[in-house]
């Protein structure tokens, strides 16, 4: 085994790379996507606090052909907890870039507090709706910028106060000019953990009402583990989130859960009461190991 492991610790790096590689590249397509086709709403504007959720019947497709998701039902309370399950391909992605105005369905309706998405413009919607994956968006620009989007009412002292109770402050305190210092964009120097706190630090700041999560899947070390395992507590706490779980500690702290199968809603419902039916697919999956069966 001794022999094996260089290659195989080589063969894993080689296909997280790729799929870095991926993820920016469906970025790219989202960026000409928002560009082609999505328009801004009429200016409806989202009440503040944490949001509800609903898809209505929501059915969308990539190519204008094959249906990606199908017949997407979902209520979420305010405030509530979604871990949305489901195999690789399945359509949990998809959910997110809907909700966040990458592409709109072809039928159905995304509503936040009540408002349906298409009604309010872009700026808005990013503004109540964030997404915290390893891979934060980076701009051009100071870590100042980087952490408030532009919004002069968050003080230097709110900033590095958070910076600080996530673990961030010696990063903050070797930046040459604090928080005038540069980011390039893509985080350059971040490492993937102070990446993802940063992207923690940015939703603690702007408060949108509903944060989506799409948990690492790749191991950290175990500082940076429990610091995102603190700031996911917090995160949960304080506003609407789906949370695209890939662990089963992370699906434990659920109120409602959401399994696609294939784009269609698979099974649905209270966490606990779905744990506590044998028959239902969510108890299977507890007793089979989450990580096993889904990934
Ligand atoms: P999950 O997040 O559950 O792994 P996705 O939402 O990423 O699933 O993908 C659902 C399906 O949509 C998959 O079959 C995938 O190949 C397809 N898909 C994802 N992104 C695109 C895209 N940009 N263009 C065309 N098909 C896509």
């Amino acid at each position: 085994t001794e022999l094996l492991a260089k290659p195989i610790e080589k063969i894993r790096t080689q296909m997280e790379d790729l799929q870095k590689a991926d993820a920016s590249i469906s970025r790219i397509r989202e960026l000409f996507a928002t560009q082609s086709e999505i328009k801004d709403g009429p200016g409806a504007l989202l009440p503040k606090g944490p949001l509800q959720v609903e898809f209505r019947d929501v059915t969308f497709s990539y190519d204008g052909d094959q249906p990606t998701l199908k017949g997407v039902e979902l209520n979420l309370k305010p405030g509530e907890v979604l871990g949305l399950l489901g195999r690789t391909g399945s359509g949990k992605s998809t959910m997110a870039r809907l909700l966040l105005r990458f592409y709109d369905p072809q039928s159905g309706t995304i509503a936040l507090g009540g408002t349906d998405i298409r009604d309010c413009t872009l700026a808005e919607l990013r503004k109540h709706v964030a997404l915290v994956t390893q891979n934060i968006e980076i701009m051009q620009g100071t870590i100042r910028d980087n952490l408030t989007f532009y919004d002069n009412a968050i003080t230097d002292k709110e900033i590095i106060d958070v910076l600080t109770e996530l673990g961030l402050g010696s990063w903050y305190e070797s930046m040459p000019e604090g928080l005038d210092s540069m980011l390039a964009s893509g985080g350059g120097s971040l490492s993937a953990g102070e990446a993802q706190l940063l992207a923690f630090a940015r939703v603690f700041l702007t408060k949108p009402g509903l944060v989506i999560m799409d948990e690492a899947s790749s191991r950290l070390d175990p500082l940076t583990e429990q610091r995102i395992e603190k700031a996911v507590s917090k995160l949960l706490t304080e506003r609407s989130c789906i949370m695209i779980a890939h662990r089963l500690a992370t699906v434990q702290r659920a109120d409602h859960i959401l399994i696609l199968d294939n784009g269609h809603v698979m099974e649905t419902g209270r966490r606990e009461q779905l744990a506590a039916d044998p028959n239902s697919r969510f108890s299977q999956l507890l007793a089979t190991g989450l990580e096993e069966v889904l990934v």
